[in-house]
């Protein structure tokens, strides 16, 4: 394990951009690439980090005009090449067999497409999936995107979105994905919130239909069960939310982004410097303050997570700019209690909030508690009439 304090930067999952510094407590990431006088996160440096300046040359991805710093992914490094695992075989498909339908987002990375690939499952002769284009790869983006493929190929669970393989023959690059038909969880909670209606031509005509407790209990459970699974690999996602999470039929949920995009949703994060977004509102104090990440930090995100739910998809702090958030989260203040939140989810979520890493709860006791509240749904649904 590195130990020189030398700052590399490398690309990371969750698509923020990080320049990581190791020291002896371990690795302790630092977000600072550019110098940013006008940064309130500029002020906690405490010693062990200080801020560093993005080399523009190799460590950059550039995607049209847009200069994209190369991002740390210490899961890289520490399973990689250099140990002595056995190496990672990419599933590679033929570019032939990828048949674009229809576009289904945009990300920094390119545009995500609905696409039916053949000779993909021994079963099917065709599938439908969700492919993610990298387009005009540098060198070092092209490196990276190899990288981000192997990592993807070994996150296999059944509440993590799953990684078919790349195309690399020519341009685009192209990752393949299984598709989930109902997209992000955000946009599917705002979709079954109280306000959402289905409109035709302009006309109100009717609603989704409501999420119940049971439903966003389920879904909540979920998101824990592919965390439970994230920490037992030691991997810290540093991006969870709902928009980073897929909805497919019959209320699956999986965690879904590992950082290819963050341009629809860019006002969920906080530029530092000219490239570097961080998803403050999800983040606990000692992230916003020390750029520390940990399964902790995860479980804190978590909390957010069912905030977001309780909420039908709002964004946590919406009332409140960037900074101001950042106040309040280094004081020490936390977000109200949904409407709709029983007391017990209300206390789950504090127990996620604890400014301790040590004392938040732990991912798996979550999910146990879920369970439990699952089975007494019902009683729940009648208090909350
Ligand atoms: P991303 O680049 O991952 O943020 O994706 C942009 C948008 O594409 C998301 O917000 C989703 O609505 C959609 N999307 C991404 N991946 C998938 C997938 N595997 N299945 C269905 N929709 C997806």
């Amino acid at each position: 394990m590195p130990n020189s304090g030398a700052v590399r930067v490398v690309r990371s999952l969750g698509s923020t951009v990080y320049n990581r510094r190791w020291c002896d407590e371990g690795p302790v990431a630092v977000i600072s690439g550019e110098e940013d006088s006008a940064s309130p996160l500029h002020h906690v440096n405490h010693g062990i980090i200080s801020p560093c300046t993005l080399d523009a040359g190799a460590d950059a991805v550039v995607i049209g005009m847009t200069r994209i710093p190369v991002i740390e992914n210490p899961q890289y490094f520490r399973h990689g090449h250099s140990c002595n695992k056995p190496a990672t075989y990419v599933q590679h498909i033929k570019r032939r067999d990828i048949i674009l339908k229809r576009e289904l987002g945009e990300g920094a990375f390119g545009k995500v497409f609905l696409a039916e690939c053949y000779n993909l499952s021994p079963t099917k002769d065709k599938m439908l999936v969700a492919v993610k284009t990298l387009k005009d790869p540098t060198l070092a983006a092209r490196k990276d995107f190899q990288r981000e493929a192997e990592l993807l190929t070994n996150l296999q669970h059944e509440h993590i979105v799953k990684f078919y393989g790349v195309c690399v023959d020519g341009d685009p690059l192209i990752m393949v994905f299984e598709y989930m038909k109902h997209g992000d969880l955000n946009k599917f909670l705002r979709a079954h919130g109280p306000d959402a209606l289905i409109l035709v031509d302009g006309q109100p005509l009717q609603t989704n239909g409501e999420l119940g407790l049971s439903q966003m209990l389920h879904i909540a459970s979920q998101i824990a069960a592919g965390m439970i699974y994230l920490a037992s690999q030691h991997f810290v996602h540093r991006d969870l939310a709902t928009r980073n999470c897929l909805v497919g039929n019959g209320l699956l949920v999986k965690i879904g982004d590992f950082g290819m995009s963050r341009d629809i949703y860019s006002t969920d994060y906080y530029r530092v410097g000219g490239h570097t977004m961080l998803p403050i509102r999800w983040m606990p104090p000692e992230s916003i303050m020390y750029r520390k990440f940990t399964t902790e930090s995860d479980v804190w995100s978590f909390g957010v997570i069912l905030w977001e739910i309780f909420t039908y998809g709002k964004q946590p702090w919406f009332q409140l700019a960037n900074n101001e958030v950042i106040e309040c989260i280094t004081q020490g203040r936390v977000l109200e209690r949904p409407r709709v939140c029983p007391k017990e989810i209300y206390d789950m979520m504090l127990g996620c909030w604890q400014r301790e890493p040590q004392q938040r709860l732990n991912i798996k006791d979550i999910q146990k508690m879920l369970f439990t509240m699952m089975k007494a749904a019902p009683v729940y649904l009648d208090i909350l009439g």
